[in-house]
């Protein structure tokens, strides 16, 4: 019932906040970063997004 989600998901812990929760991984660079560091719309953390935009 989840199977979708759980394929973009992860739990650990955030590079950018170092916040352990859900994270999402970024496509640029690699890193899981947690919803708050994470851009759904483009799938970027936010490093990459301020880098990109
Ligand atoms: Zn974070
Ligand atoms: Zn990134």
């Amino acid at each position: 019932m989840v199977d979708r989600l759980r394929n973009m998901e992860v739990y650990g812990i955030c590079s950018i906040c170092g916040k352990a929760g859900k994270l999402y991984t970024c496509r640029f660079c690699g890193k899981n970063v947690c919803n708050e560091h994470f851009d759904f719309a483009t799938g970027l953390c936010i490093n990459c997004k301020g880098k990109i935009i």
